[in-house]
């Protein structure tokens, strides 16, 4: 962290416990690192035609949103002669429709690789398409939620959500642009911000977690919590969005390297049931379900309460949400009340792996406490 001129106590780093000895122990683990080539910084989209050259592209079809279209033909300009076409029709949870129409396309126009410019839609369209080819994905990522860093795909066939996982889906390149971030307005950043946020809280306690891992999300925490509250008092200055930019870069690896728990199943039940939207459900959740875990993961308690430099986490996050706008409960996002006691059974019914055992009472507190916005209750002794 010596670029950021602070160097937190990372000395808990969540897999290291005392030995009898008196040492600290290194538990045991497996890490896998992806392979994943990273560009990152402003103009980097300039690189973006000897990327796909180096990926051995000369047709390739550039990806975005239809409220965006205009930034994808910008892209295929870049390109010039190599990029064959342009399909601006990615949408939310990747419907396998809007997949096949784009799938005539590649097969129509010999298209050789992809180009996706935009957030997690765009993404998830370029990973669909890569799985049903095998073609060479350029990723540049234009929100922090993420997606680009990891082989998980989430597809949408007659309103049913199937989420799959294969090497096929990883993106063999990635340009983060800074400058690209500066139009995303800043409620958008401060609430994907949270949800890259979310991503590291979760990474700290996975069952499959490593120090390495552990490292990237404290990092990943340190430059978010930093950054996200400098975009929204000067959104177009260039050292808050480039930190922003690296700490979502950084909690993407770890949303692609270990497994999510309680809070990731909580907002996609949460935001299925009532199709609430994804960032600021994150946003609004994430430090209820710390602190519902908290007696359960003293060890990446301790090395939040270093990192946020407070000695109550889950309040740290309550407390930077609320500084960022965002909504006081899901009743803002418009969750009927009565939701609150299907959620909780719907919760128990599809049970998610959590770090401290879920009951009915616990989980029916935890939403009903997320609903109304109340504070959360510092450790989660309840
Ligand atoms: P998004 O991609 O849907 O973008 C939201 C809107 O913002 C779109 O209209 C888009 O055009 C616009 N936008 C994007 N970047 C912008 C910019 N810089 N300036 C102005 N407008 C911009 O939203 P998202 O939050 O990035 O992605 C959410 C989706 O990604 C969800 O469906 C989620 O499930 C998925 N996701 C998947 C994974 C995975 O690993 N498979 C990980 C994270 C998120």
């Amino acid at each position: 962290m010596a670029e950021h001129g602070r160097a937190p106590d990372l000395s808990h780093r969540g897999e290291r416990r005392a030995h009898p000895t008196g040492d600290a122990l290194i538990e045991p683990f497996v890490y896998q690192a992806a392979p994943c080539r990273v560009i990152f910084g402003p103009g980097t989209i300039r690189q973006l035609p000897a990327e796909l050259r180096r990926l051995g592209s000369r047709r390739a079809l550039v990806l975005g949103t239809p409220a965006r279209e205009s930034q994808a033909r910008d892209v295929a300009a870049l390109l010039g002669p190599d990029a064959a076409g342009v399909f601006a029709k990615a949408r939310m949870h990747t419907p396998t429709a809007i997949t096949d129409e784009a799938m005539a396309i590649v097969e129509r126009d010999h298209i050789d690789g992809l180009v996706a410019i935009g957030g997690g839609s765009t993404t998830g369209l370029a990973k669909a398409i890569a799985l049903r080819t095998d073609l060479p994905q350029v990723i540049v990522p234009t929100t922090y939620a993420g997606s680009e860093m990891t082989a998980i795909l989430g597809e949408t066939q007659d309103g049913i959500k199937r989420t799959q996982s294969s090497e096929r889906i990883r993106p063999e390149t990635v340009i983060y642009d800074v400058e690209l971030t500066f139009a995303l307005s800043t409620n958008a950043s401060a609430m994907s911000g949270m949800n890259a946020i979310a991503h590291a809280v979760e990474a700290l306690y996975a069952r499959d977690g490593n120090p390495i891992t552990s490292a990237m999300a404290l990092d990943a925490i340190v430059a978010l919590s930093r950054a996200l509250p400098r975009i929204i008092v000067a959104p177009a200055d260039l050292s808050g969005r480039t930190e922003a930019l690296y700490g979502a870069w950084l909690a993407g690896i770890c949303l692609g390297s270990v497994g999510m728990a309680l809070h990731h199943k909580l907002c996609h039940t949460l935001g299925g049931m009532f199709d609430l939207p994804h960032a600021e459900t994150h946003a609004i959740l994430l430090p209820y379900v710390l602190a519902y875990n908290a007696p359960a993961v003293p060890n990446a308690m301790a090395s939040l309460a270093a990192t946020l430099g407070h000695a109550d986490p889950a309040a740290a996050l309550y407390e930077l949400a609320k500084s960022l706008g965002a909504p006081r409960g899901l009743r803002e996002l418009g969750m009927p009340v009565e939701g609150i006691d299907t959620a909780a059974e719907q919760a128990l019914a599809n049970p998610y792996w959590s770090p401290r055992p879920l009951g009915y009472d616990a989980i029916r507190r935890l939403i009903g406490a997320a609903w109304a916005g109340e504070p959360p209750t510092g450790s989660g002794h309840s």
